[in-house]
């Protein structure tokens, strides 16, 4: 594993404490939750539609790409996280996140698909999922997310080719 930047890097110390922390989107009190309009929204508008949703999980593209087939897996309602989801789409998250990944590793190429759930964002329940391409040793375990970030982003072309091949790949076991 080696980050993504020149040595000699400079250890940093922690920085004070930042008690209470600052809402999130979406927390009770907070701003409201974009994520929860778009997901009400999104089967009227046609357009921004997720790549594949039923009725628990809608799979979303991102943007500013630069590992083509990073997609991310929300719930339709609004929850926090893992402590926090009803039984029946905690006992379905299992399920899709399988079929995702395996959409996935359906594009080529991929030595093994990340799951990360940061939940320092939004306060509505999603979770990241991030190919590491075969053979990028150096991007292993969490210097993944460190490359994505300094990478460049990739052609457009080439991530809307990636999402329309997982998109067909989820389609094809509902
Ligand atoms: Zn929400």
């Amino acid at each position: 594993m080696t980050l993504p930047y020149a040595e000699p890097l400079v250890a940093l110390e922690p920085q004070p404490r930042v008690i209470p922390e600052p809402l999130r989107l979406g927390e009770p009190d907070g701003a409201p939750c974009g994520l929860c309009d778009w997901l009400a929204d999104f089967e009227q508008s046609e357009h921004d539609a997720p790549l594949w949703y039923d009725d628990n999980w809608a799979l979303c593209r991102a943007s500013g790409v630069t590992i083509p087939g990073v997609v991310w897996l929300t719930s339709r309602s609004h929850h926090d996280s893992f402590a926090d989801l009803p039984d029946k789409l905690a006992q379905s998250y299992g399920p899709v996140v399988g079929r995702v990944e395996r959409a996935i590793l359906g594009l080529g190429d991929i030595a093994r698909v990340h799951v990360y759930r940061w939940g320092d964002g939004n306060a509505h329940f999603h979770v990241w999922f991030y190919p590491r391409p075969l053979g990028m040793l150096e991007a292993k375990r969490e210097m993944l997310a460190v490359w994505a970030n300094v990478l460049p982003e990739a052609p457009e072309e080439v991530v809307a080719d990636a999402e329309a091949k997982i998109a067909a790949a989820m389609a094809e076991t509902d």
